[in-house]
């Protein structure tokens, strides 16, 4: 079986999103793979990189041709997540957060306002986007940000603080959701596009991190930081709503980013017990080999399936929910059980640093915490069954 072979899975999928999967394949295994150890040791945010990527339209990938996007659809960008995430998946969680920030100016911002803040970034002049929700008492619970605006003349005040902010450590622009209370609704938040070089915002602690080392997650200050009228995206009271009208597909990236740690394991894991010897055979001969290696490809392309469904969709404009979740939960666990079972196979090996299977160990665990838990994945899916 060829674990690559697309067409197993069953969904025709078009020239365009093979061809796309087919470059940032390449892409992955030249320029990526080979100093993804490295930047996961120095931890140094790999701005050239994240650059060459923004040039291929990698960082707006969905937004459309009149914003100077490649416009692909939402299969086509899980594909080229999924691909860049086998070899680097510090690199392409950048691209994921860049492309909900994106998805949210496309959606809610004026023709001027994509002009000016969306279309640069799709042509790649200017690196990655930002996206800044959550905050160190709100993280689950969005709805308890403290981070605020205040009318200011024509313009804003923002004050507060971020935290996990993923490029942060390199974006020119962030998208940032604060609380604009109203009388009338005592919660009210609403999107703002902040550049990095506005006055009273400042960049906080780049994060240690056990995996994804050179995502540059950082904190993010906001002290009287003034806002022209026009940061504003969407109207006043918008800020959820636009929040949760991108978080589908970028399940939809998350369970993608997570099959292709777990496929690089995978091959990593299969590649290791067919040339390991023990007791004078490979140690893919032994049974519970043979059995981890036929369950991994079992779950493995069961997220395919769950994927591709929920790719597919979004891509016919079906609003939804629960199968974002789906395959968000099932790829980030799937994601932590195969890395964990290819690392097994490696034996001691597995446990140094000199093999990659530790690094997609560590990279792998977050993918069942970010883009919401997986406790939050199961409240989503159960809402839907029962209606509430
Ligand atoms: C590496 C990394 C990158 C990130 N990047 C970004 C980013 O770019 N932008 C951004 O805005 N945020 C980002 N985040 C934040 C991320 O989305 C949050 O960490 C995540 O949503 C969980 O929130 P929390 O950490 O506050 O955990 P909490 O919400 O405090 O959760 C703690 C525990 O309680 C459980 N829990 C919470 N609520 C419920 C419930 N209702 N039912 C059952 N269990 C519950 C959780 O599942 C979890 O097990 C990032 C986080 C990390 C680690």
């Amino acid at each position: 079986m060829d674990a690559n072979d697309m067409t197993r899975f069953g969904f025709d999928l078009t020239e365009t999103q093979l061809e796309i999967r087919d470059m940032m394949l390449r892409f992955a295994t030249e320029r990526l793979a080979p100093g993804a150890a490295d930047r996961d040791r120095t931890e140094i945010f790999p701005h050239a990189l994240i650059n060459e990527l923004a040039a291929m339209g990698t960082m707006a990938m969905k937004s459309a041709p009149e914003d100077d996007g490649p416009g692909l659809d939402n299969t086509g960008y899980a594909l080229a997540i999924e691909a860049l995430s086998r070899f680097d998946a510090s690199i392409a969680v950048v691209a994921v957060a860049s492309n909900l920030a994106a998805a949210i100016l496309s959606k809610g911002a004026t023709a001027e306002q994509r002009a000016r803040y969306l279309a640069p970034v799709a042509r790649g002049e200017r690196g990655a986007l930002s996206f800044a929700l959550t905050e160190p008492g709100a993280g689950s619970d969005t709805a308890a940000i403290r981070t605020r605006a205040t009318r200011d003349g024509d313009g804003w005040v923002l004050n507060g603080e971020k935290q996990w902010i993923t490029g942060a450590a390199g974006a020119q622009l962030f998208t940032v959701f604060a609380k604009t209370p109203t009388e009338t609704n005592p919660n009210a938040a609403s999107c703002f596009v902040v550049p990095a070089d506005t006055p009273g915002f400042r960049l906080g602690r780049i994060e240690d991190k056990m995996g994804l080392r050179s995502s540059g997650t950082a904190q993010l200050f906001f002290e009287d930081c003034q806002l022209p009228a026009d940061a504003l995206i969407g109207a006043p009271g918008d800020g959820f709503r636009l929040a949760l009208s991108g978080i589908s597909a970028s399940r939809v990236a998350i369970a993608a980013q997570s099959i292709g740690i777990a496929e690089r394991a995978y091959a990593l894991g299969l590649d290791y017990a067919t040339q390991r010897q023990a007791f004078g055979r490979p140690v893919a001969g032994f049974q519970n080999s043979r059995f981890a290696i036929a369950d991994a490809r079992t779950a493995l392309d069961q997220c395919w399936l769950l994927m591709l469904r929920a790719a597919r969709l979004l891509d016919r404009g079906i609003p939804i929910r629960a199968e974002a979740s789906m395959a968000k939960l099932a790829a980030s666990e799937t994601c932590g059980r195969v890395v964990d079972q290819m690392l097994q196979l490696h034996g001691g090996n597995g446990y140094s640093r000199d093999y990659e299977i530790e690094r997609l160990y560590r990279d792998a665990r977050v993918m069942r915490i970010f883009e919401g838990t997986s406790e939050v994945q199961r409240e989503v899916i159960a809402r839907d069954i029962l209606g509430s």
